[in-house]
């Protein structure tokens, strides 16, 4: 059955629409219906009087490894959904399990599991296919990702090791300065997948080359890639300037400054940049929590995780919640939103589908609170996921919301 929801704003694809009713029905947005609010009678179930609340579609995370305690490197469904599960509460409605450096069994575990959850369901946030990262980086830039499970690039290898599980695989980060980068570029575009550049040494030729043999986006910007310089423009250069690749920032105002950020999204236009958490096991663990990176220890400290051995930082301790409220103080809301919405979507082919508000869209969307500027309900195929309550004690405005609509 169709139900209304009445927001007092829609904020997406890059604008914002005041006093608007989404029409849901089975899992779907159908149409958009502007309300008058002095004219409104009383919303009644299954309608739902989110008049206080801003709607945003559902972020999506394509390079998340694990959080709340739990890494998606267990190898278990079990793990994946529990890391799904939390994320509805951080406002993301889809996201890639991202393997990283490690065994090839390990990687084998994380991406069976992951196809486990695709097929069966998460009972939070959807999971929508692997983001491999690594284990063909250079060890030049390796950042967090353990150095002796690093391999020099080889179609053979990874056809060989993954085998019928290539198919989970929609975003590789590999480095393809390398020798046989460009040959795994190739083949892997080929395939259909996305070639990430990252954990990667590349100058601006050997990226303009990658670009050539099929590179499309480029793993966390400005983490573990050789750095902008005006007589060595390189990798970092490149991506900014280069159409061809969407970028990935870890908007977490510690792995990349603001400002540094707000460049970015100047030089490359607010649709080619994308906000990732790159969230590990520590993301919502406090201070002091320690956990490990295929033998490599790293603790939470002041928001973020930091290796024990070497202090580099070891991914973040933020979901995109974080990232869309750090996007949003510099670029505003409706930007944010393209930035952990609209953008990942599109570049994993999904435009209309997901990442928007649009009718004909899936019926994945956020109600985000302007005066606490939290994420307070989602909703995924038009269904309210359960949420803790982030704030306990503190009445929830919208008191009919339906959960189940
Ligand atoms: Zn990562």
């Amino acid at each position: 059955m169709a139900f209304r929801i009445y927001c007092g704003a829609l904020a997406t694809d890059g604008s914002r629409y005041e006093q608007r009713a989404l029409v849901v029905d089975k899992g779907r947005i159908v149409a958009w219906e502007p309300y008058d609010p002095h004219r409104l009678a009383r919303i009644a179930p299954p309608d739902v009087d989110a008049r206080e609340y801003i709607a945003l579609p559902g972020m999506i995370d394509l390079h998340i490894h694990g959080g709340f305690g739990r890494d998606m490197m267990e190898g278990t469904p079990e793990a994946i959904q529990a890391v799904a599960q939390r994320l509805v509460q951080h406002g993301v409605t889809a996201f890639l399990a991202t393997p990283l450096t490690a065994p090839w069994d390990a990687i084998r575990n994380c991406i069976r599991a992951a196809r486990e959850v695709r097929e069966h369901g998460s009972e939070g946030a959807r999971v929508l296919g692997c983001h491999l990262e690594g284990p063909f980086i250079n060890p030049k830039r390796a950042g967090a990702q353990p150095p002796e499970y690093i391999r020099p690039p080889s179609v053979r290898e990874l056809e060989t090791e993954l085998g019928d599980l290539m198919s989970e695989l929609r975003i590789v980060t590999l480095a393809p300065e390398l020798e046989g980068g460009l040959e795994l570029t190739q083949y892997l575009t080929g395939q259909g997948i996305i070639v990430s550049i990252g954990h990667s040494d590349a100058t601006y030729e050997q990226t303009l080359q990658a670009i050539e043999h099929g590179a499309r986006h480029a793993t966390h910007t400005f983490n573990a890639m050789r750095p902008f310089q005006h007589r060595d423009p390189s990798l970092a250069g490149a991506v900014m300037l280069r159409d061809e690749l969407t970028a990935e920032i870890i908007w977490d105002n510690v792995h990349t400054h603001p400002a540094t950020a707000h460049l970015l999204v100047k030089a490359k236009g607010i649709e080619r940049v994308l906000c990732v958490s790159d969230g590990t096991t520590g993301v919502g663990m406090p201070d002091g929590y320690t956990f490990e990176l295929w033998g490599h220890r790293a603790v939470v400290q002041n928001s973020a995780a930091r290796m024990v051995e070497t202090g580099g930082l070891a991914g973040s301790t933020i979901a995109m919640d974080a990232c869309l409220m750090h996007c949003a103080d510099t670029l505003g809301l409706e930007a944010a939103s393209l930035l952990c919405a609209a953008n990942p979507a599109r570049a994993l082919g999904y435009e209309g589908e997901l990442g928007t508000l649009r009718p004909g869209a899936c019926a994945d969307f956020i109600l985000w609170n302007p005066r606490t500027r939290q994420i307070e309900y989602t909703f995924i195929d038009g269904v309210l996921e359960q949420l803790e309550s982030k704030t306990a004690g503190e009445p929830v405005s919208a008191t009919n919301l339906n959960p189940y609509p």
